[in-house]
């Protein structure tokens, strides 16, 4: 096995990294304390993995450099939930990474969630969506997912996030990662080999160990990917973004749809359904005065009804910075959720968060490429 620029010691998994050891007559147990020093110390290089002897740092060093992308820029909300990176890969490209903060509530524990992001760019084109207006640069390697994990990780193991008391829980803190979303920049089933491998990678017993039901797949539809990952052990949550009620409205702002129409994209959650068990999230982008009247509500619910408890809807009201759309108003999201509930069809709002850190993905590369130009 040969790693190169595109293939390092992040993108392996640690029977991957074992068989690479081997090759060069390196211990089985080295490996072992290498995958650990990557994924449990969280060492940012070989020299932070001190359990390995010097001649063997420097050697892995030479021949096997670790790249982490560089933070060009740190964002942090005024309530300090939610932080936005901008970091440049090693060929001067640049992504978005957040991580979301959320104390102890009434659906569960704290939570820390990294939204990850799997291409440079998007290839699909979204109207609502900065980085969709940016076109398709390139896939993320499974190593520059998981670097965005590893980066936010090292932050919290080093500055826990402590939350006060609320709601009959306790103060306390998070110092780890608890859920991971691919829901940033890119579509990860359009680069499923790599953001799969990523998954595998983080999931690893051997490292970070995050469990699969800890972690999402947010696509737009792209059907033969869903029919992939139905067939995957690797029990990962699925949620496609809807954001309109039938394919005639779905086309106006989401240009795949022209590829893989509605009732096609139904048929295929139904059919990861059946081959799962497990439900499906369908994502809804509020847009005020496009998709949010009661009629829309009323056509969500006939289009899900069927799935039963095996949908979810989660509702997001438009990010107030979106150029071109604005979020319904209060009373408007809750005639909307009555509607489905009334029909049975499981709901939340998204809580929005973020607006003055610029959280949808793609805003802040979009601002930064500006500055640079202007
Ligand atoms: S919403 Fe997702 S799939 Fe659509 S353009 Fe944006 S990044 Fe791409």
């Amino acid at each position: 096995m040969i790693l190169t620029q595109e293939r390092g010691p992040l993108d392996l998994t640690s029977a991957e990294l074992a068989e690479w050891l081997a090759e060069r007559n390196i211990p089985k147990y080295r490996a072992k304390q290498i995958f650990q020093g990557f994924y449990k110390t969280l060492a940012a290089d070989y020299d932070g993995i001190s359990v390995l002897p010097k001649a063997l740092r420097e050697e892995l060093t030479n021949i096997a450099p670790i790249f982490t992308p560089v933070i060009v820029r740190e964002l942090r909300s005024s309530d300090n939930r939610t932080m936005k990176l901008l970091l440049r890969l090693r060929d001067g490209r640049l992504i978005e990474t957040a991580l979301m903060l959320y104390p102890p509530s009434q659906y569960g524990r704290g939570r820390a969630t990294v939204c990850v992001s799997t291409q440079a760019g998007c290839a699909f084109g979204c109207t609502f969506c900065a980085t969709g207006q940016m076109g398709f640069d390139r896939h993320l390697t499974a190593g520059e997912i998981v670097a965005q994990i590893i980066i936010f990780a090292r932050m919290l193991r080093h500055e826990p996030w402590k939350y006060p008391a609320a709601m009959g829980f306790p103060a306390g803190e998070i110092d780890h990662i608890t859920n991971i979303v691919l829901m940033g920049m890119g579509e990860p089933l359009h680069n499923y080999t790599h953001s799969l491998q990523a998954l595998h990678i983080i999931n690893d017993p051997e490292g970070f160990h995050l469990g699969a039901r800890h972690m999402t797949v947010s696509t737009v539809g792209v059907i033969p990917g869903i029919e992939r990952l139905a067939k995957e052990p690797l029990q990962v949550n699925l949620a496609i973004s809807l954001h309109a009620p039938n394919n005639a409205m779905r086309i106006k702002t989401m240009p795949v749809a022209r590829k893989w129409r509605m009732d096609e994209l139904m048929t295929a959650c139904r059919a990861y359904i059946q081959s799962t068990g497990r439900q499906v999230t369908f994502e809804y982008v509020l847009l005020a005065g496009i998709n949010d009247a009661k009629e829309h509500a009323i056509e969500l619910a006939s289009r899900l009804q069927g799935l039963k408890q095996f949908a979810h809807v989660n509702l997001i009201p438009v990010n107030a910075t979106s150029a071109e759309y604005r979020p319904p108003n209060g009373a408007d999201i809750a005639a909307f959720r009555a509607i489905l509930t009334k029909a049975g069809v499981s709901n939340s709002v998204r809580a929005e968060r973020g607006d003055d850190i610029a959280a949808s993905c793609g805003q802040l590369r979009t601002r930064e490429t500006a500055l640079r130009q202007s």
